[in-house]
């Protein structure tokens, strides 16, 4: 094994791997800007970057979603609202986490070479702790899970938000290890960080998140995200006032939504002061309603023909299973998992 170059890709030929892209994406809730504007759009936007792969995180989702019948409706939702937000599915595999079972197999190989004290570092399992919440053990492996759905598809880059760097870490850590023992069986990935620009802000200034009920939806009911909009909190300084729209939640909302010459315009009424927030709650209305229209039209026609959604699925699904089973395939037979025969042994690295 000392005879290979410290970066080479992992595989037989350790020819160099052309960009593969991963990213998973939980199918806990609907999407809302925070998720859209802080990930899904970048994620989507790398779609064309190299050959990509996007897998909705059922198996993830276990942990905190109890009700099948709930999980089932959030993962068929998740892939509507992906491809309506611009997955491409021609260009992108769109898939279902739990369709490719090889990669539940691959974390239980990843777990035997997986010290406990490297999970019990983990922030999720982590902060649970702190908190003094039970955490099973799904939440405590979970970073393995996340290993495997990277590793089986010799994902080169992942991208993730600065929460999942340590996740990553973990990823090339565990492939690190097995490589060693047993030959280069995995592809180290690289994170690459998404830039978010700044943390999208919720209804009440904030962080947006699920979690404090301050959201906006990104395919919410029309209405119902006006009235919403129409409550965000805002300062009560007089109309007069010149304001700073870089400090303003309300102004860095509409700065996501409104086109670069309205945004512009909008800055300057803030810097000149002289007006009231209603109308740029008014304007943020419109805006949203602009910036989601095609999208929202596209989700329209994929709800109304759900067997169309199934039918890019189980496309996706075949084709990650592909990926997947040669990568098992290649991690069975360099651990012994296979006797004569059975699966190609991988050569061990003349490089
Ligand atoms: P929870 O409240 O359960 O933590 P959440 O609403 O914060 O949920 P997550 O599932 O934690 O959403 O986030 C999914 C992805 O969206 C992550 O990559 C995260 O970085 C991004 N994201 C979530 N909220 C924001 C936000 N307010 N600004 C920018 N990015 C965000
Ligand atoms: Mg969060």
């Amino acid at each position: 094994m000392s005879d290979h170059p410290q970066q080479s890709p992992a595989g037989p030929a350790a020819t160099p791997r052309p960009v593969r892209v991963l990213s998973g994406i939980q199918p806990t809730g609907r999407f809302h800007w925070g998720n859209y504007f802080g990930a899904i759009r970048q994620y989507i936007e790398l779609q064309t970057a190299g050959d990509a792969f996007y897998f909705i995180a059922d198996l993830h989702a276990l942990t905190t979603v109890r009700e099948p019948e709930r999980l089932r409706s959030l993962v068929h939702a998740a892939a509507v609202d992906l491809v309506a937000l611009g997955l491409d599915p021609a260009r992108a595999t769109l898939f279902v986490q739990s369709d490719v079972p090889e990669v539940t197999e691959l974390t239980w190989l990843l777990m035997t070479v997986c010290p406990m004290g490297l999970l019990e570092r983990c922030h999720a399992y982590k902060d649970k702790k702190t908190r003094g919440l039970p955490a099973d053990a799904g939440l405590f492996t979970y970073p393995v899970l996340m290993s495997a759905d990277i590793l089986a598809y010799d994902a080169t880059v992942v991208p993730v938000g600065e929460d999942q760097v340590q996740h990553i870490e973990v990823c090339r850590d565990l492939a690190g290890t097995f490589n060693h023992l047993y030959g280069e069986v995995f592809t180290l990935p690289k994170p690459r960080l998404v830039e978010s620009g700044a943390r999208v802000p919720g209804t009440a200034g904030q962080k947006m998140s699920k979690s404090y009920d301050n959201t906006l939806d990104v395919f919410e009911d029309p209405a119902v995200q006006k009235k919403k909009i129409m409550r965000i909190t805002t300062d009560s300084r007089p109309m007069e006032d010149p304001k700073n729209p870089d400090d303003d939640h309300l102004f860095a909302l509409y700065a996501l939504v409104a086109p670069e010459a309205d945004r512009l315009v909008m800055a300057d009424l803030y810097r000149r002061g002289g007006f009231g927030y209603g109308e740029v709650k008014k304007a943020l209305v419109a805006a949203a309603a602009d910036f989601f229209a095609d999208s929202r039209r596209r989700r329209a026609e994929l709800e109304a023909d759900p067997a169309r959604v199934e039918a890019i699925l189980a496309d996706g699904a075949a084709r990650a299973r592909r990926q997947a089973a040669a990568v098992l395939a290649r991690a069975r037979a360099a651990c012994g998992l296979t006797r004569g025969g059975g699966t190609p042994a991988i050569s061990r690295g003349k490089a």
